[in-house]
């Protein structure tokens, strides 16, 4: 899936229990950090018609990001720097399973190729996941997905009274709440 939507559905799994802004941080990034192996591409990209081609993307992406290995190490860091540290720890567990599952089902490159998920990197290299109805990239349901997460994300925004945005500028997350809450109405407290 693309990144929007993995950051869009982990901070929804951050907004299903009520934690602090730090955590929520942690959480989201939780869901987004498993693609950061696909920073190869610059590379592969910039070296591609050389003598040396580097083929760090099609070698590292969804191997180093997208595995137990890696899913472990970032509870760990979201436990201790955490304020609600049991919390938030297992939902960064979610919201990196849910990045897996998203590539596992809506990733298939326009070449047809799928992108294993070695999920048991580096415990065990044995085995990677598919699943053969994997849809690409840029199909329908990665649309629709998206669109509704982000309808989702509004609607937590309106209500809560806090966005994805509140992670790069405060100012603006406020005024995306404000905004919403002059066009739909102010929540009923509960
Ligand atoms: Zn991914």
């Amino acid at each position: 899936m693309n990144p929007a939507s993995h950051l869009l559905i982990s901070w929804t799994v951050a907004n299903t229990a009520d934690i602090p802004r730090r955590d929520r941080a942690l959480v989201t990034l939780s869901g987004v950090i498993p693609d950061m192996d696909g920073v190869g591409i610059i590379a592969e990209l910039l070296t591609e018609n050389t003598s040396m081609p580097l083929i760090w993307y099609s070698k590292y992406h969804h191997v180093l990001g997208h595995n137990l290995g890696l899913g472990l190490i970032l509870v760990a860091v979201v436990f201790s720097l955490s304020i609600r540290r049991w919390v938030s720890a297992a939902l960064a567990l979610i919201a990196f399973h849910l990045h897996l599952l998203g590539d596992l089902v809506g990733s298939r490159g326009p070449d047809g190729y799928q992108w294993p998920i070695p999920y048991f990197f580096p415990f065990s290299t044995d085995w990677t996941l598919t699943w053969v109805g994997q849809w690409e990239l840029n199909a329908w349901p990665n649309i629709l997905v998206t669109l509704l997460i982000l309808g989702i994300t509004l609607y937590l925004a309106w209500k809560r009274g806090h966005s994805p945005l509140e992670m790069i500028s405060l100012k603006a997350d406020t005024a995306l709440v404000a905004g919403l809450r002059r066009r739909f109405g102010e929540p009923i407290a509960v």
